[in-house]
This record gives C-alpha cells, structure tokens and sequence, in this order.
C-alpha cells in the first residue's frame, strides 16, 4: 500500500478515496485487485503475517480493512466478517459464560435475539436499558462483562452519550462494544473514545448499494484484536473476495453519499414535522427532537435514518408503504435508493417499538422527488 498506516493528517472524504490503493509503479492498476486463491505458496514454518491458507487471511481483505481501520482511528485494521452478525457473534465472544451482558432495549433486533441464544446457551445474564436513559444505564453497570451501545439505536433513534457510558462501564470493569453502523465512521469513531470494539454491518452504508451482505470488526487492543481474527478462522465466518471489493467499491463514494442522504433526511424531517398526517417524526436534527442536543455535541452529522409515526395507526402506516412509488418498501438501510418499511411487520420487533412506526432510510435521490412521493403517500393515507 502506498499509503502509511493510518494517516491521521488526511481528513475521512479523502481516506476513503485515497487509502487501500496498490504500491504506486508505471503501468500497475489504480485498483487493487480481486485474488481469487484458497491457498497461498508457502513451506517450512510461515513467517508473522504471511499469507497461508483463505479462511486465515487474503490479500482481498486488506485494502477495505486499511480503510475502514483508518477511517476509525483504529491502531489495527478492521477485520471483515461475512456479516454483521457475524461480527457481532465475534464481539459477542468476549462476554464469557455465565457473564452479564448490557445491551439497549431497541437495539437491531437480531442482536436482541443472538443474546437471548446466549442466555440460554452459555447462561449470559441479558440485561435491557433505554441506551439514551444515562443514570439507568449506570445503574445496570456493577458486574458487567460487557456494555453494548448503538447510537442512534435502531429503530427507535435513541442518542447515548457515548463519552460518559464508555468511562463508566470502563470504571465498573466492562468492556464496551459499539454498533456503528447507523452513524458510520464518518459521523462517530467509537474507539478514539475509548470503545474497546467497534462492529459494522458493512452491508448498509459503507457498501452503500444493497448488493453485498459483510460486516467488519475493530479494536485497538492487541490482545482483543487477536482473538476477534481467532474467533473469525474458528468458525470460519469469513467474506467473499468479491464481496469485499464491492464494498471498498462503495466506500470510495462514502463520504458524498452520507453527506447527500443525511442533507434529504434532516430536510425531509423538517417537512414531516409540519404534515398533517403525521403523528410524531423523530429525527435527530429536529430541534425538539430528545436526541439532538447530544447528537449535535458528540456526532458529526445527524444520520439518515427517520422514524415515522403515521396518524391512524399501524394500518395508516401500512398504507403508506404500499402507496409509495419512489421508496421501496424493503427491510434493510444505507442504501443509495430510499427505502421504508413498518418495523412491527415482524413479530420478533420489540414490543417497545411502537405498533405504527415507520423506519425510514433516506437515499440520495433528489430531495423533492422523495417528498412529492411520500407527502402524496401520506395524504392517501390518512383520507
Ligand atoms: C443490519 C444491521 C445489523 C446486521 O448486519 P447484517 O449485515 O445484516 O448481518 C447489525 N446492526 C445494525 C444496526 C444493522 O442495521
């Protein structure tokens, strides 16, 4: 790579363009290639580091993992997984059994579910908390193994303070896990805050295109750095080379796409506010909204997901995704096409979340064409 590793002095728009480039030579490719090889040539004892055996290591991976691992201020490389399960599941790995595990009530629910699996595997002590309620986390801290953070939660846009929960957990003895995945590492870098591992779903934004499913782990520890890679060879949870192109295809355009797509949704936000048929939105750029005086000091940015909360309930909610045209109704976010879908569809969703809410993940279409699709698809919808 032609670049040091990291490069603090670059600002994120440009590592994400910059970094994770081929060695610089007359005639050699300005893209890294695709190395499709189960095994790497090799005999007597491997030197540290060299290329060995696939499901290990691949020359693919690395130029994604430079750039996310610089992008989050990270001392290592990320570490990419086949999903963002997968590595969660990772994480996950460091609570050990019969520990305690803190997690927010409406974080991705398939987290919720994977630590239930735990509960009753491995006998881990599930504790729920509203992530955004400071003094109730706090309190669930004495005996913790691990303290998991999303910020914004997904779906319900919860802000946390980050700061002040990774210092108290750390004082209680826990570590601390962070989903970054709604804010990306361009609006929040949870390790330079002390995060002892930070997991994305790399499938939502940094992949940004809704045609990969990856994920990717971090941490500045050594020693916790080495055993996410160890968990990663066990079970084998790794990614595709082409996979993993795509996303450092997608990362390239990162910056402009989460700038474009939080600009449509804090303007979008602003217009649900004042529409008649909506009950409540909840955007973290909202002035009124709980979360924004937090995420207006800790985040750079306010994300690009909405909360929507239709008047006349969960069927209203349901009209309106069948009526847009635009929007695709479809589960899954940080795409570069605007999406929606009524998180309640799932009878796994938290009961906490509300019956009517609408997630929204705003793209990067042109802002007034996204309007005139859902404002009509409201209107329709609440005569
Ligand atoms: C989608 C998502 C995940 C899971 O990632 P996959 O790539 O689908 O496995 C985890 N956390 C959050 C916040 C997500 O949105």
């Amino acid at each position: 790579m032609s670049h040091e590793f990291p490069s603090p002095a670059l600002s994120p728009a440009t590592v994400t363009v910059a970094s994770g480039r081929p060695a610089r030579e007359q005639g050699g490719p300005v893209n890294p290639p695709v190395v499709l090889t189960s095994t790497n040539v090799s005999s007597g004892e491997p030197a540290p580091g060299e290329l060995l055996y696939g499901r290990i290591d691949s020359a693919s991976w690395h130029p994604f993992e430079q750039v996310l691992g610089e992008l989050e201020r990270s001392r290592h490389p990320a570490l990419v997984f086949g999903s963002g399960m997968a590595s969660i599941a990772a994480a996950f790995s460091l609570v050990p059994p019969g520990g305690r595990l803190v997690l927010p009530r409406h974080c991705y629910q398939v987290t919720l579910g994977y630590a239930a699996d735990l509960a009753q595997r491995e006998g881990v002590e599930v504790v729920l908390v509203d992530i955004d309620d400071t003094d109730a986390v706090l309190a669930a801290l004495p005996g913790t193994s691990m303290l998991w953070i999303e910020s914004p939660t997904n779906p319900m846009l919860e802000v946390a303070d980050l700061p002040v929960l990774i210092e108290a957990a750390h004082a209680a003895g826990a570590l601390v896990g962070v989903d970054n995945t709604f804010a990306t590492p361009l609006v929040q870098r949870p390790l330079t805050l002390g995060a002892d591992v930070v997991i994305h779903s790399v499938t939502k934004y940094l992949a940004g295109h809704s045609d990969v499913v990856l994920g990717a782990a971090l941490s500045d520890d050594d020693d916790l750095h080495t055993r996410l890679h160890a968990y990663r060879t066990l079970h084998g949870s790794i990614a595709g080379p082409f996979e993993v192109w795509l996303a450092l295809r997608g990362v390239r355009t990162l910056a402009l796409r989460v700038e474009r797509a939080q600009a449509n949704a804090a303007e979008l936000a602003r217009r649900l506010s004042s529409h008649p048929a909506v009950a409540a939105v909840r955007h973290p750029s909202l002035p009124d909204d709980p979360g924004h005086e937090r995420a207006a000091r800790l985040m750079d940015g306010f994300g690009a997901i909405i909360g929507l909360r239709p008047h006349g309930g969960a069927s209203a909610a349901d009209a309106v995704v069948d009526a847009v045209r635009l929007w695709v109704p479809a589960t899954s976010l940080g795409g570069v096409e605007s999406s929606m879908e009524r998180r309640r569809r799932f009878a796994t969703e938290s009961l906490t979340v509300p019956d009517d809410l609408l997630r929204l993940s705003v793209g990067i279409e042109d802002v007034d064409d996204l309007w005139a699709d859902l404002s009509a698809a409201l209107d329709a919808s609440v005569r």
